[in-house]
């Protein structure tokens, strides 16, 4: 089925799409839950988006470092390493005894790869993609094989043979709008005939043929972007967590799934360093407003947290809770601002020639506070800055950040100085997120964990 001339191609029927992460597809056990998952499924139509096996893309980035640094004889180990992981789960999964052609031939064009890179003594982002794109071709090939094994027709594509086309940005392509339209019309014969496309998530090409990957992580937002195309009913994010975590677990071991959130909450999340998703996969779904739910394929009947537009009524305020360590705090003050127009702007523009990227942001009529990732030399800033003004920086401080609906931050604030009163812990700066779902705390780095568990007893732990 092509293209209707001119007009853009919509899929209506029902459909969703299942992505798995490396996780979820770590070995031949995990193959097996996925297929169980996908099976119990098939009524809806699912299209599955496949990562590559466990830690296959840091593992392939490695051999392409050895590859470098020490040469052929290195090259035959990762590469050892690497085939093995997924002969091996072919073997697991009773697949073959011969290892079928067009595993062979990838594994075989990937050392080939390995070689070239060592004989040159190069990579560059271009050979970068091509090499990881490996991981998940290799997957989505397994994940097929033994989905039709298990008598579920399965038919494994490149994201290229899906319709999805990027720019030519290296490590960080974005997906052109216009495969919004190439996407229905590559999977929708297929979905008509009860066949289960399994797809490569993270990587796409360019116009001129050019394997590029949408930077680390970016099989979610393969998934979205395809749910997002297809209209489909929902997105199911499959990971190794019950969901979002109302904080993270290596924090407070007693965290718990959160049952809804709106992308807006889910993007903060993912930025503040949440793990749970992709941070621009929420966008392709808040467009056309697709739930994503995101779902844990170790235990899978948990109800897992489901991304939407708007939350069902009677939701408490806040959602969850984040820290991030390694924050830096930058005080401006100077007698000059008062009343002056353009100080502002002169302080910014100094943190942009020096390529310093500000997170969070305090005013008052004669001082500036703001904070930055601590991996920053501030000296040529500092010195440029002291020109115009007193500055300090204050090392060894944390963001403490409540997600949550902003709307009702009179009680929440309340409820959070209480707690942070009771606790002694000092803030030192507050910023409250035009977005509206965010309250952000900076704190000694020393304070955070009281300040976060203080947090987290206060608005979850309470009877
Ligand atoms: N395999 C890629 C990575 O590990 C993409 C993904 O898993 O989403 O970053
Ligand atoms: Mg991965």
């Amino acid at each position: 089925m092509g293209l209707p001339a001119g007009k853009g191609f919509r899929y209506d029927r029902r459909m969703i799409v299942m992505k798995f992460g490396g996780s979820s597809v770590a070995n031949a056990e995990r193959f097996r839950s996925v297929s169980e998952i996908v099976r119990s499924q098939l009524d809806k139509k699912p299209v599955v988006v496949l990562s590559a096996m466990g830690d296959t893309t840091d593992h392939l980035i490695d051999a392409a470092e050895q590859a470098l640094s020490t040469g052929p004889v290195t090259v035959e180990q990762s590469l050892e390493l690497i085939t093995s992981v997924h002969l091996n789960t072919l073997r697991d999964l009773g697949l073959t005894r011969s290892v079928p052609p067009e595993i062979r031939e990838l594994l075989a064009e990937l050392g080939s790869l390995l070689a070239g890179i060592s004989l040159i003594g190069e990579l560059s982002p271009r050979s970068r993609d091509f090499l990881v794109s490996f991981g998940e071709r290799l997957s989505v090939r397994i994940a097929e094989m033994y989905f039709c094994a298990q008598g579920i027709t399965a038919k494994a594509l490149d994201a290229w043979d899906a319709g999805i086309l990027s720019d030519g940005n290296w490590t960080q392509a974005e997906i052109l709008e216009e495969s919004r339209r190439t996407v229905p019309a590559a999977l929708a014969p297929l979905l008509e005939k009860n066949i289960v496309p399994v797809v490569t998530g993270f990587i796409a090409k360019n116009k001129t043929g050019g394997i590029t990957t949408l930077g680390r992580g970016g099989s979610d937002l393969t998934a979205t972007f395809i749910a997002s195309a297809c209209t489909a009913e929902e997105v199911q994010v499959w990971k190794d967590v019950d969901g979002i975590m109302t904080c993270d677990p290596r924090v407070i071991s007693h965290a718990r799934p959160v049952a809804q959130v709106t992308y807006d909450e889910a993007a903060e999340l993912a930025y503040f360093g949440a793990q749970v998703l992709h941070p621009r996969a929420m966008l392709p779904c808040s467009m056309t407003g697709t739930p994503v739910l995101v779902k844990n394929s170790y235990n899978p009947t948990a109800p897992g947290t489901r991304i939407s537009t708007q939350l069902e009524r009677g939701v408490s305020a806040v959602r969850a809770l984040t820290s991030r360590r390694g924050v830096t705090l930058v005080d401006i003050v100077s007698a000059r601002m008062l009343g002056q127009s353009g100080f502002l702007g002169e302080v910014f523009a100094a943190f942009a020639r020096h390529k310093i990227s500000v997170d969070m942001v305090a005013t008052s009529e004669v001082s500036v506070s703001v904070t930055l990732d601590s991996c920053y030399n501030l000296d040529d800033l500092t010195c440029e800055l002291s020109r115009i003004a007193r500055v300090e920086a204050k090392d060894n401080m944390a963001i403490v950040t409540i997600i949550c609906d902003v709307r009702r931050s009179s009680q929440i604030l309340e409820r959070a100085f209480a707690r942070f009163g009771a606790l002694n812990v000092q803030v030192q700066m507050i910023s409250q997120g035009a977005s509206k779902v965010n309250i952000s705390f900076i704190v000694n780095s020393g304070e955070a964990e009281t300040a976060i568990r203080g947090l987290h007893r206060e608005f979850f732990e309470a009877a």
